[in-house]
């Protein structure tokens, strides 16, 4: 597709939905695939992977990610599935990062193959890296994982900060009774570490019965009220700490005299989480969906295929942006359809 035939009036306009929000964020899942088996998350023996034909080639995740930056969009996440199992994943970075309009390009990754690759992606133009890491712990992170070396996720991270991607920041799924001890631990890690660590409630509708008989060891999430709680009778107050505060949906805090923050992602009981979303997402198979949390999703890789070029995908991205609902309303009776996060992109 020729991009500079992309027309001048599309140009500097905002991607504002139907509920007034600025849509600045696409998240896009590069890959169903995954080199964890993570108990809240993939089932013990993978999940049914989609044919490599019906996956988005990067040059398709490009167009894309061009005709909605020359709509408004700014900053996009590469996720998966692990984005790291995707080869040639570098590439893409370079691809994306030099597509005019786009300010910021990052990457949610589970760390196990950072080490190898932390270097060349910053020099492709990655700006930092979402490390999900839900232990200290080198035997709860096997048991967690099923599969994985807490070791390398270490030497992944090291690898980051040495590569300057930077701040980097620790996803972290606190699981009654797996790892919501290590509440703590990881607040008290702010002290001496500069990242940040966020804490994103279990989202426990996407479990799904085919996570196997360690799904059982889930039963329910631990509210981010509750774990503020706890870091605050032991450690003392968190201050709001906004500074750059990126443009996903924590809101930080920091403990007085830590190097770090602490960042709360609260979709299950934030009242007006849904009000500050500023995203779509793309799924690796060319879908485009307006919100993690509801079923709906607009097929754009047959406008791609079908030879609709730049039009096609305009089209696709006005219609997410039309059926962005106001809020997922899981309170309400919402029930998304029972899938797993890899299969959305996380
Ligand atoms: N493989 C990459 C990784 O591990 O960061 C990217 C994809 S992963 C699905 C993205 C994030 O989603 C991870 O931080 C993971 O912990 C989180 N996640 C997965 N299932 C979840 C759930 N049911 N509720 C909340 N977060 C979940």
């Amino acid at each position: 597709m020729a991009l500079e035939t992309i027309p001048e009036a599309l140009a500097a306009k905002a991607l504002v939905d139907a509920h007034r929000r600025t849509i600045t964020y696409l998240r896009v899942s590069v890959t169903d695939r995954c080199n964890l088996r993570c108990v809240y998350c993939m089932p013990e023996g993978g999940i049914d992977l989609v044919p490599m034909a019906d996956i988005l080639r990067y040059e398709e995740i490009r167009d894309v990610v061009a005709v909605a930056a020359s709509m408004g969009l700014r900053y996009v996440r590469l996720t998966g599935g692990e984005p790291l199992a995707r080869k040639g994943l570098v590439d893409l970075v370079g691809m994306i990062s030099a597509i005019p309009g786009i300010e910021e390009v990052t990457m949610t990754t589970n760390g196990v193959s950072l080490a190898r690759y932390a270097g060349p992606l910053a020099e492709a133009g990655l700006r930092r890296v979402n490390v999900s890491l839900d232990t200290f712990r080198p035997r709860r992170f096997r048991r967690i994982t099923r599969v994985g070396r807490y070791e390398d996720v270490r030497e992944g991270i090291a690898a980051a900060r040495a590569a300057g991607l930077l701040p980097i920041k620790l996803n972290v799924v606190l699981i009654p009774g797996l790892n919501d001890d290590e509440a703590l631990d990881f607040a008290r890690s702010t002290y001496d570490e500069d990242w940040d660590v966020r804490f994103i409630e279990l989202m426990p509708f996407l479990e799904g019965e085919s996570c196997a008989k360690d799904a059982s060891l889930i039963t329910g999430f631990v509210p981010n009220e509750e774990v503020r709680r706890r870091i605050e009778a032991r450690l003392g107050p968190l201050s709001p700490d906004p500074t750059a505060d990126g443009h996903g949906p924590a809101l930080y805090h920091r403990l007085a005299g830590a190097k770090g923050r602490i960042g709360f992602i609260s979709p299950l009981t934030e009242e007006g989480f849904c009000a500050r979303c500023n995203r779509l997402r793309l799924t690796a198979t060319g879908k485009l969906r307006p919100c993690l949390l509801t079923d709906q999703e607009i097929d754009i890789r047959t406008a791609l295929r079908g030879g609709e070029g730049e039009e096609g995908i305009r089209r696709g991205i006005l219609a997410a942006l039309e059926s962005k609902p106001d809020a997922h309303h899981l309170n309400d009776g919402n029930r998304p359809r029972r899938r797993k996060m890899t299969q959305i992109g996380g």
